[in-house]
């Protein structure tokens, strides 16, 4: 059993922001990814990142002028549609670049590269996390066990390492996307691309929406977003895409031809999204050794702060980690500024969720 000093469960946007800041300032850090590799799985869709929160842990970790060169100011324009005539009922595009948009994939790359040779160790599902009393104690799935002084659970939203902390688990929201997408949209869908313009488009009604949003190859994101119990889609067979777009059609009827052809046109094939939730208030007692971030600790619907807030955590608690007379010290301070952080945000999100799906075009949460 070999002791290191610093372990981050989950190679995700908050916890590569965590493993940079602390090779920043020349700490011990490994990081274990479930993933066989960067590449195993396609990254989704575009992020804004906002001035105050995701674009405040990119400058900590060095990254801004980075960002700065893949960001998408113009991809801030807000769209809102009328689902029966498909008119435009609201046109946005900010000033300034408060929230530039940058694809997932792109974002994590930055990261990536930023960290030392082999900091990710790809392919190391974690299976159990136990305290030790002076740090924690790693168990992989493969049954290895290592321990350190500290490990950070930074792995999502079904968290193991949140089991040692809490034994709370993320409740159904009452609300569901379903994610496709428009390949080369501007070549092969023009008319969809030009509804969609460049940020994102919006359109809802009676406890539906759909939502369009540009990434930067040209390609379009889409969520269908309803209200529905969680077995909603029991008997629907995901990889059947003509049965999955049959359903969300006849869920859809009514609505302007134009919006449906989002659903008609797609390529490739529907993936079912039903957003879970942490309870508000979610906090724990300060535990030696084991700490939380970003969807581990606060996971919440994702109206545009998720990914902006595990980057912050992640490099507030490596800033901390740097700079705190102990482990134990640093990780009380951090937990004492993002817990009353992310109950606060999650709170706003909770009923951002209903705004969303609000029949109040001007309600645009996204
Ligand atoms: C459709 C959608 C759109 C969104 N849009 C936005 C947006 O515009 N802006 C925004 O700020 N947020 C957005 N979010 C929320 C955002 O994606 C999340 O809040 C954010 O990714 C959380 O980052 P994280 O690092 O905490 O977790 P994750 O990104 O989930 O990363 C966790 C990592 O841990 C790994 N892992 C899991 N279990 C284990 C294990 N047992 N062992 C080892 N590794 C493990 C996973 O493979 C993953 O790599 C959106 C979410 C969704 C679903």
């Amino acid at each position: 059993m070999t002791s290191s000093r610093i372990a981050i469960a989950g190679a995700g946007l908050g916890g590569l922001a965590c493993a940079r800041v602390l090779q920043l300032h020349g700490l011990d850090v490994t990081v274990f990814e479930q993933e066989p590799a960067a590449d195993a799985r396609p990254q989704g869709g575009t992020l804004d990142m906002h001035g105050d929160t995701g674009q405040v842990a990119l400058r900590t970790a060095r990254l801004h002028d980075r960002f700065r060169t893949l960001a998408r100011p113009e991809g801030q324009q807000m769209r809102a549609l009328d689902p029966h005539t498909a008119e435009v009922v609201i046109d946005e595009l900010p000033e300034g670049d408060f929230r530039p948009e940058i694809d997932r994939g792109q974002l994590r790359g930055i990261l990536l590269d930023s960290l030392a040779p082999g900091t990710v160790r790809w392919g190391h599902p974690v299976a159990d996390v136990t305290a030790t009393g002076d740090g924690a104690r790693l168990t992989f799935a493969d049954g290895r066990a290592q321990d350190f002084e500290l490990v950070v659970g930074a792995d999502g939203a079904w968290s193991r390492v949140r089991r040692a902390l809490t034994g709370v688990r993320p409740e159904y929201s009452g609300v569901t996307f379903v994610e496709f997408g428009l390949d080369e949209a501007d070549r092969r869908h023009p008319a969809l691309a030009a509804r969609t313009g460049q940020g994102t488009m919006m359109t809802k009604v009676d406890g539906k929406a759909l939502v369009a949003q540009r990434t930067s190859s040209g390609h379009i994101r889409c969520y269908a977003t309803f209200y529905a119990p969680e077995d909603w889609a029991a008997g629907l067979d995901f990889a059947d895409t003509g049965a999955v777009r049959a359903s969300l059609l006849e869920r859809y009827a009514g609505w302007h031809p134009d919006l449906l052809a989002y659903l008609r046109d797609l390529d490739g094939g529907f993936a079912h999204r039903p957003l879970h939730v942490l309870p508000v208030p979610h906090a724990w007692t300060t535990t030696p050794g084991l700490t939380l971030l970003g969807d581990a600790a606060h996971l919440m619907p994702p109206l545009g702060v998720g990914a902006n807030l595990a980057m912050l955590d992640g490099t507030e608690l490596a800033t901390a980690l740097a700079t705190a007379p102990s482990v134990g010290e640093a990780v009380r301070a951090y937990e004492a500024g993002m817990l009353p952080r992310s109950i606060e945000t999650a709170k706003a999100c909770a009923s951002g969720l209903h705004d969303l799906l609000s029949d109040d075009l001007g309600s645009m949460a996204a």
